[in-house]
């Protein structure tokens, strides 16, 4: 693979809508480098070679007539494979959705699409967002792009390995635990949780409804704010959105943090919480202190509540999921296993159609919500989950921002942790707590660990203060250590 260039979806985009390049031979270069080592990654379930190419000719034809196509034009996109395209296979990386097509656009495809960006192709992904490591697919593991016998996170870790990997510059995941962030995190990428509501899910394939929210995967911070304003802002299709524009962060980036109070969460940084490693805590005390050397205050504080915000997670999550993917029954999407009566065909198809993961979360969400059960798992979980908000409003009463790392290590060999899910749960254990808040959260890649693989610092902020989320990311990014972000990319 080619050494690193400084490639940014901004930089593309300004050369794109000045003329300077054709939208096209920035596709022909990512289509080659995808060509040279995708089959070692394995990070898409599709690469859409010729619509993307008809994509760009489209936007070639735009700055041709004197249009300009828009902040993205001729950036190439990968698209986590959970996220509706019309006409185009959604698998969610499950059997059960074998040959369906969904027959409308996520809004943020349309939203990218608008802004003159190219979508190349749909990555690879834990069979419907359950995993953290994208070996949850029914389609094959993804490699990490910077140490191929390693994970690249997941359960986005299609759409990580391909921005690592120089595939495109911009992707898209979802999170609902930490499925952006921590695949970020492992592949030494930037990856952000927007605030739930600021990004439309509409055409987003349903997890658990009340945590999932789409967001950018970048290698700068600058072009995950780009992304996140093309992407973010109110959308009457759904009910959850918050009715108002996308935040403006592009032009807030090098504001810094002069006079901000920053807190470092103990109960996910310190020596309370078991298995953060040693050199992710020392890389984290090195983020606090480029922060307070770049004129922020940083103290140490608790938010008590977040040691429950697993334990919380992994019952609200399944009984979400429990109901959210009861839809899969045969008869409505992709596969069916014939049988002599319904009943037997939507035990067949389920059976079939379903990976172990996937029937373990159905098993635990359907007995956390069944009748006796109810009060005592979700009803508690739900009790956490108002803890978990009330202590982040405390702790924000002090703090503009909080930090912690993003995941307790740095990237784990392919098949260390298949056959201990408690192991693989616990990869979450720093990125759920927002989720079940709300907030918004992001990775800054900041160094590296004593393999040599990247560490990401998790950047949190109140609902909807991404401006100042991302005015620490910006410093933390220009401040980090000395490694390699990436790997791969074109000129
Ligand atoms: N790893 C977590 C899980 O398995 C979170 C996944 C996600 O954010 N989609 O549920």
């Amino acid at each position: 693979m080619s050494p690193s260039k400084e490639i940014t979806a901004r930089g593309l985009a300004a050369e794109v809508r000045s003329g300077v390049r054709s939208a096209r031979s920035v596709l022909e270069e990512h289509l080659s480098v995808i060509d040279a080592s995708e089959k070692e990654i394995h990070a898409f379930n599709l690469v859409l070679i010729e619509d993307a190419r008809a994509a760009a000719d489209v936007v070639d034809a735009q700055v041709a007539a004197g249009d300009d196509p828009g902040p993205l034009a001729g950036v190439p996109v990968a698209l986590k494979d959970n996220i509706c395209t019309r006409g185009v296979p959604t698998t969610c990386s499950s059997r059960i959705l074998e040959g369906w097509r969904p027959p409308y656009n996520a809004t943020v495809v349309d939203r990218l699409v608008a802004a003159g960006a190219v979508v190349v192709g749909k990555t690879n992904l834990d069979e419907f967002g359950m995993g953290s490591s994208t070996e949850n697919s029914a389609f094959g593991v993804t490699r990490n792009p910077l140490d191929l016998r390693k994970v690249p996170g997941g359960s986005s870790g299609g759409s990580a390995a391909a921005v690592a990997a120089g595939f495109t510059p911009l992707a898209l995941g979802s999170d609902t635990g930490g499925s952006i962030r921590q695949p970020a995190a492992l592949c030494g990428v930037v990856g952000v949780k927007p605030t739930y509501g600021v990004v439309s899910r509409y055409g987003l394939v349903a997890f658990a409804s009340s945590l999932d929210q789409i967001g950018p995967i970048s290698r700068t911070v600058a072009d995950s704010a780009l992304m996140l304003e093309v992407i973010g802002g109110h959308d009457r299709r759904d009910s959850t959105s918050i009715p108002v524009p996308a935040p403006d962060l592009t032009s807030v980036l090098d504001r810094g943090v002069e006079g901000l109070r920053i807190g470092i969460i103990e109960e996910l940084s310190g020596d309370g919480l078991e298995g953060i490693a040693v050199d992710v805590k020392a890389r984290l005390g090195e983020a606090a202190a480029a922060l307070e050397a770049a004129g922020a205050t940083v103290a140490a504080t608790s938010v008590p509540s977040t040691v429950y915000g697993l334990s919380a997670y992994y019952v609200v999550a399944p009984a979400e999921a429990s109901s959210n993917l009861a839809r899969y029954d045969g008869v409505r999407f992709g596969l069916r296993i014939d049988a002599p009566n319904a009943g037997d065909m939507n035990i067949a198809t389920r059976t079939a159609g379903f990976g172990d993961e996937v029937k373990r979360r159905i098993m635990l969400g359907t007995y956390a919500l069944s009748a006796g059960y109810y009060d005592a798992y979700y009803g508690k979980s739900q009790k956490v989950r108002t803890l978990i908000m009330n202590d982040f409003a405390r702790a924000y009463e002090e703090f503009d921002i909080l930090l912690s790392p993003t995941a307790p290590t740095t990237a784990f060999p392919i098949g260390e942790k298949t056959s201990d899910p408690m192991a693989m749960y616990l990869n979450d254990v720093c990125t759920i707590s927002s989720n079940l808040a709300g907030h918004p959260s992001m990775s800054v890649p900041f160094g590296l660990g004593n393999d040599g693989m990247p560490i990401g610092i998790q950047v949190l902020a109140p609902a909807t203060d991404e401006v100042t989320m991302f005015r620490v990311a910006a410093v933390l990014e220009s401040t980090a250590p000395a490694g390699h972000p990436a790997i791969g990319g074109v000129a």
